[in-house]
């Protein structure tokens, strides 16, 4: 059997074509490519606003100077995320403090949040940055409770999960990155995630205030917005310090076709979970599903007693399988800051035994039964 990696990008001839069809037309950048994928993006999580950006890690950077993040402040986050996901907030000068993570569902445990916040005099923070960890959604309804009680922002990092829904408490299914309980929602385009764009990102947002920010530092902070009757065409003005931080026409027409295709993506996605489960109900600890909630399930995470050779097993096997995420809070970077924050021993835990197996739309029922397979022979010892 061929090598099994943890993820895989998805690119059919009809991604193929349409890009071609692209590099053969007028516009390879800042042509009509790049709205109509906006659109088309905003759309699908039922956000008013989108914003294309060159990566997620740019889309989190513009996020918080769009908020106006000013050096010192406070922002909390979880360790289980990819560091990007903290280092936008190094990036503005910012603070961060971590909190830990539900040993069950694996995301940011608002429970450890608030005691966090209340820890604290009022005003010492000013926002979350809560991740939809291996897809599954935070419950944000319950997380804006605690933001208008605290007076704090959030950016939901939806980077794992275009597709995935919670159920709010009036029974309304609410879209990962729809921006009803969250100011913004930040995805990805890397390749592993689910929609490739080689490189890309997305933030979506219902409010236009925040909209004309992120386009305005998106591009450099200069706009024509200004332009009366007297000026030439040639016109434009720099209102702010802003950054090149665009998506090309080139990717955005490989991320509308992508698009398309994310609902059956994310449908086959949730029957390898479904699978997998099966195999492992009580025999392998696997992520929890709350309620209610519908997983886009980027990752599917495990844990094991001993990773570590569950890890080296699965090479031996050509299954390559992946660990997310080593805690932001213990990489060097972060642990010469010193981190602040709660007692992260759930998240320490979680990282001594997770382990994310392969999950991806073109796995095959019969690679994953050889990854089961390897698995449960495994945890049989
Ligand atoms: C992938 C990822 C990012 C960064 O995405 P890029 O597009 O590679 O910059 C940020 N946050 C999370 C949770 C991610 O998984």
């Amino acid at each position: 059997m061929k090598a099994i990696p943890y993820g895989r990008q998805h690119i059919d001839q009809n991604d193929i074509d349409a890009v071609v069809e692209t590099l053969q037309a007028d516009y390879l950048t800042q042509g009509p490519k790049v709205k109509e994928f906006e659109d088309k993006f905003a759309e699908y999580v039922g956000a008013q606003y989108a914003v294309a950006v060159t990566n997620a890690t740019c889309g989190l950077h513009l996020a918080v100077l769009a908020l106006d993040m000013q050096p010192g402040d406070r922002v909390i986050t979880t360790p289980i995320t990819f560091a990007a996901s903290a280092n936008c907030v190094r990036y503005a000068g910012g603070e961060v403090w971590f909190a830990d993570i539900d040993p069950d569902t694996y995301l940011l445990s608002l429970e450890s949040v608030k005691q966090l916040i209340e820890s604290k005099p009022k005003g010492f923070f000013k926002g979350i940055i809560p991740v939809d960890f291996a897809g599954l959604p935070v419950d944000l309804e319950a997380y804006r409770a605690v933001a208008l009680a605290h007076d704090l922002w959030i950016i939901e990092d939806a980077c794992h999960a275009p597709g995935g829904y919670f159920t709010d408490s009036k029974g309304v299914q609410q879209k990962c990155g729809n921006g009803v309980y969250a100011e913004m929602g930040i995805f990805s385009f890397h390749p592993v995630k689910h929609i490739a764009c080689g490189e890309g990102g997305m933030i979506t947002t219902n409010s236009e205030a925040l909209y004309n920010k992120l386009m305005l530092l998106r591009t450099h902070g200069i706009t024509k917005n200004n332009m009366s009757e007297n000026h030439g065409g040639w016109f434009y003005e720099m209102q702010t310090l802003g950054f090149n931080y665009r998506l090309s026409d080139i990717q955005s027409t490989l991320g509308i076709t992508q698009l398309a295709k994310n609902n059956e993506g994310v449908q086959r996605r949730n029957e390898i979970a479904n699978r997998y489960k099966e195999a492992f109900e009580g025999r392998v600890k696997y992520q929890s599903l709350p309620e209610g909630m519908y997983n886009a399930h980027h990752l599917f995470v495990v844990e094991v007693e001993d990773r570590k050779r569950l890890y080296d097993h699965l090479r031996n096997q050509q299954i390559y399988a992946q660990i997310h995420y080593i805690p932001v809070h213990t990489l060097p970077y972060y642990k010469e800051i010193g981190y602040q924050g709660a007692d992260l021993s759930h998240s320490e835990q979680y990282y001594a035994h997770c382990i994310s197996l392969p999950m991806y739309p073109t796995l095959t029922n019969e690679e994953q039964d050889f990854v089961i397979d390897q698995v449960i022979s495994f945890v049989n010892g």
